[in-house]
């Protein structure tokens, strides 16, 4: 069963081990590279340091497909990729002249006449490397063949790098891409099973298995099966996972739910006491999200859920915020204010403190509003007070997926 090629990622630069920048290629071009079926088996961040980055250069070019790098392009002092990798894959640099020609109007600008050493290094490539010119910035990307694979040389900013991956992605590239199945409330282990349950003995179905909090995605990949194959099982799959999953092209569940909702031309809207806004946070991520969201409120004190929300206050005495009769009151009134056809309303003890015996840390009332009624749930929660949001947060999002895809 042929495996799937190993690809392997180095960042480069000082500021990244330092901790001065935060590293956000790096994950983003792993999920690129999940996503043309690549098996990304190393990622390392190296500070500018010649002879480092050429010696991991060297090892991980020898056994990866796939070696993607970015930063250390530019045209200073401490961008040695290029030098880093004639020297790992023992290719001399050559100056790239149809790149030389666009770097004449940025020599232009600068006064120091060594300037124009410096901003010409950007010109230089691999021996026979095919060069991806800029379209944001000025160092191109190189494409280099390898004894074993292809390295793939890229600029630091991610808005420069971006469109340099994709293009090499889809030319050097094409796969069949994986089937991604999302899942809430199932726990990892129980997907993987079921995943397990489903592929059997069949040959060339990778699978990979991914969690965060009260979100699965199982992964299933192509290493041989080919597509009519992979789409079969992972048909297969969906069903065994049952309705706990609510995608298979790896969109996020806010994803999910802004698209049902255009679909069926209905609005949505909400109503936030522990979740403090994080469900308008994913709807609104959504492009397009504006042709069903009408808005939410975040009533957190107890005087906003009655002034903003008509909760009564004498409900609140009685009850408590966080309780049946006010998760129904904060989603009736926030549909009457927005007019949505379908709304739902968080409140609950994120923690740490404010839990009793019998109103515990975790504990979360969801309203619910649809065309049919008013209902309310209650969950128990487990995991610190980010935890507690980020579950009652999923949790409220799945109730609404749930309520758009009744009929
Ligand atoms: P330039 O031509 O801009 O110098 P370069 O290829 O030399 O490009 P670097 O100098 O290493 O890239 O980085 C330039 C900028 O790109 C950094 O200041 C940072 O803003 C961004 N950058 C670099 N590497 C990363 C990374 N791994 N994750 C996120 N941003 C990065």
């Amino acid at each position: 069963m042929p495996a799937r090629p190993h690809a392997a990622i180095i960042t480069v630069g000082t500021e990244l081990v330092t901790g001065q920048r935060l590293d956000t290629n790096g994950a983003e071009i792993a999920s690129a590279l999940l996503a043309s079926n690549l098996d990304v088996v190393e990622m390392l961040s190296v500070a500018d340091d010649i002879d480092r980055l050429a010696a991991h250069l060297a090892r991980l070019t020898g056994d990866c497909a796939v070696v993607v790098v970015t930063g250390g392009l530019g045209p200073t002092h401490d961008d040695i990729t290029r030098e880093a990798a004639s020297r790992a894959l023992k290719r001399p640099l050559v100056r790239a002249h149809e790149i030389e020609k666009t770097l004449a109007s940025i020599i232009a600008r600068h006064r120091e006449p060594e300037a124009a050493e410096h901003i010409l290094t950007q010109a230089d490539v691999l021996d026979g490397a095919d060069v991806i010119a800029p379209t944001t910035g000025t160092a191109p990307g190189q494409i280099v063949q390898t004894p074993g694979g292809v390295l793939l040389l890229l600029p630091g900013p991610p808005r420069e790098m971006r469109p340099m991956l994709a293009s090499f992605l889809g030319t050097t590239c094409p796969a069949t891409p994986p089937i991604r199945l999302r899942s809430t409330g199932i726990t990892e282990s129980d997907a993987q099973i079921a995943a397990q349950r489903v592929i059997g003995d069949a040959q060339g179905v990778g699978l990979t298995v991914l969690a965060a909090p009260a979100d699965v995605e199982v992964v299933l990949f192509d290493e041989g099966a080919g597509l009519p194959e992979l789409e079969r099982i992972g048909a297969l799959v969906r069903a065994e996972l049952g309705d706990v999953c609510y995608s298979s092209d790896g969109s996020s569940l806010a994803e999910t739910v802004v698209m049902l909702a255009r679909r069926r031309r209905v609005r949505l809207a909400c109503a936030e006491s522990c979740t403090g806004g994080k469900i308008a946070s994913a709807l609104t991520d959504i492009a397009g999200a504006s042709e069903a969201f009408q808005g939410g409120v975040v009533s957190y004190a107890n005087e906003l859920k009655t002034d903003a929300l008509g909760v009564p206050a004498e409900m609140l005495e009685r009850f408590g915020a966080v309780s049946d009769e006010t998760a129904r009151a904060m989603v009736t009134g926030v549909a009457a204010l927005t007019h949505a056809e379908f709304a739902v309303a968080t409140t609950g003890i994120a923690g740490p403190d404010g839990g009793t015996a019998e109103k515990p840390v975790g504990l979360v009332w969801f309203g619910l509003q649809t065309p049919s009624g008013v209902s309310s749930v209650r969950r128990e929660f487990f995991g610190d007070r980010a935890g507690v949001r980020t579950r009652a947060t999923m949790f409220a999002l799945d109730l609404l997926r749930r309520a758009l895809m009744e009929s």
